[in-house]
This record gives structure tokens, C-alpha cells and sequence, in this order.
């Protein structure tokens, strides 16, 4: 079912302001504690999604490195987190999860495999029964070093919500060189995978009959454990896109459900 009804208007969102956020109620993983490992003061992303919550991204890019002074350290992460945890731990308040997203792609940040190991360890300390999670956006997904470091976390949930290359360049604007094909080789190796993908209409659509087949055909290829999907829920960079319909989002639930074959939820 969906929260938000398709003629409501669109909330602003603002970056996060520091390394851990929330806990906030997520709509796929519950009472989440956030973790952005990205700069505050702008977005990071190797992508320049039409729908982005934040905004247009100023420098699409896949290799940050002239910008790593403006992440913090995995000791500065490790510190915070520890931080968050014994606080809601000693005031025995649950949290569901742990969850790594933040101000863009997370997967930039050079040092995740450390970090991922420091959250493990402090989530089996403090909260034992919470997941671990990220939310990407599968631009890194080729390459093994990065797959290495998300298989330390218990969920990962990837982003796929383009059928073909000519709808992933006019949705998600990669920066060169992110190519699907690799993204959908990467996808491939990954265990306990789960895609999402946003649905959207106007200046561009990802929401018609033949955009969907094309994405089906690749989720059939992919074959991941299940698929989430949703429309716009805050405002978007593009003001000339706008929300599917909540019967639109059923019909491709139902597709994926029974072309495909794949379990799926709509958020
Ligand atoms: S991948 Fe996420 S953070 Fe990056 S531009 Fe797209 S929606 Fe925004």
C-alpha cells in the first residue's frame, strides 16, 4: 500500500547534517538508525537521478577523490555510531536497524569494508537484534572490492529502475563510465539481494507498458530475492516529473509478481 496520495503535495527534504541520524521510521526497515558517510554541506553521487530528494547533484562523479577531505574518518564514523548506540542501548530503546545512506552514494566513500566491519561489531555489542543495511545505488556494483565490502551487511538494497541503457542515462544521468550491463553482472554476484526502483511520469517515464517489459527482462536476468517499488514521495530535482498512480504502481507489482516471477512489495 502507499502512504502518500497521489495528489498530496511534495515534501522538501534536507542533507544530513551529520554522520548518524534518526532513528527515523523507515518505510523498509523499520526504527532505522542512519549513517551518512558523505559530506554535509552537498550531495556526493555518482548519479543525477531526475527524482533526487536532494536535488540536482553539482558534480556527478564516480571517483571523489579530490573531495575526501570533506568525508569523515572511519574512526570519526566508528566514534558517532558507538556514541548513538550506548545511548539508546542504556535507555533500552530498540532500534530495527542500521542503515548506511545519507547525503548520496555511499559506495564512494573509500574506506566502506572498514566501516562495515566497525558497524558489525558495535551492532553485536549494543543492539544484536538489528540488521545492518545499506540503500545504493549500484553504480559500484562492478567492481569486487566494493561487492566485498556489502556483503558484510545483512541487507543490501540496491537501486535498478532502468530497462535499458537510453532509460538509465535520461533517468539517472551517470557519471562515465557506469554502464549497466556491468551494474547488471555485479547485481548478479551479490547475495540476499534486493532491488528498488522508483516509477515515474512526464518529461520521462519509466511507468509504460514497454519500459516496464524491458525492466522485467532484466529482473528476470538478475534474479534477485525480492523487489521494491515506489513513486515519488518528496520533491523532486526535476519539477517536470511527477508520482505514478497507485494503480499504475499495483499493475507493475502484479507484473513483477507474475512475469517475472520475483516477490515484491510497493512502499
Ligand atoms: S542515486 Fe540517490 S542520491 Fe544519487 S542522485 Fe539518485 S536518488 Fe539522489
Amino acid at each position: 500500500m502507499t502512504r502518500t496520495s497521489s495528489r498530496s503535495p511534495l515534501k522538501k527534504v534536507s542533507l544530513q547534517p551529520g554522520i548518524i541520524y534518526g532513528p527515523v521510521q523507515s518505510r523498509r526497515l523499520g526504527r532505522s538508525l542512519g549513517i551518512n558517510l558523505l559530506p554535509t554541506e552537498y550531495k556526493l553521487c555518482s548519479f543525477n537521478c531526475l527524482y533526487c530528494q536532494y536535488g540536482w547533484t553539482k558534480n556527478v562523479t564516480f571517483t571523489p577523490d579530490d573531495r575526501l577531505k570533506d568525508l569523515p574518518s572511519p574512526g570519526m564514523v566508528a566514534t558517532a555510531l558507538k556514541t548513538a548506540l550506548a545511548e539508546f542501548s542504556g535507555g533500552h530503546k530498540a532500534i530495527d536497524a542500521i542503515s548506511i545512506c545519507g547525503n548520496g552514494e555511499p559506495t564512494l566513500y573509500p574506506a566502506l569494508a572498514e566501516v562495515n566491519v566497525e558497524i558489525k561489531k558495535l551492532r553485536d555489542r549494543y543492539q544484536p537484534a538489528a540488521r545492518t543495511a545499506i540503500l545504493s545505488n549500484s553504480s559500484t556494483v562492478g567492481d569486487p572490492a566494493v561487492r566485498f565490502a556489502l556483503e558484510l551487511l545483512d541487507l543490501k538494497i540496491m537501486k535498478f529502475d532502468a530497462g535499458s541503457e537510453e532509460m538509465f542515462r535520461q533517468l539517472n544521468h551517470p557519471a562515465a563510465p557506469v554502464y549497466m550491463g556491468e551494474m547488471i553482472s555485479g547485481l548478479k554476484e551479490l547475495k540476499n539481494l534486493l532491488l528498488q526502483a522508483c516509477f515515474v511520469q512526464g518529461r520521462v517515464t519509466n511507468a509504460d507498458p514497454d519500459s516496464v517489459a524491458m525492466w522485467l527482462d532484466k529482473l528476470r536476468e538478475i534474479h534477485p530475492l525480492g523487489v521494491q517499488v515506489y513513486t515519488l514521495d518528496r520533491e523532486p530535482a526535476d519539477k517536470r516529473i511527477e508520482r505514478v498512480s497507485p494503480t499504475t504502481l499495483r499493475w507493475i507489482a502484479d507484473a513483477v509478481r507474475w512475469r517475472a516471477g520475483l516477490k515484491v512489495e510497493i512502499f
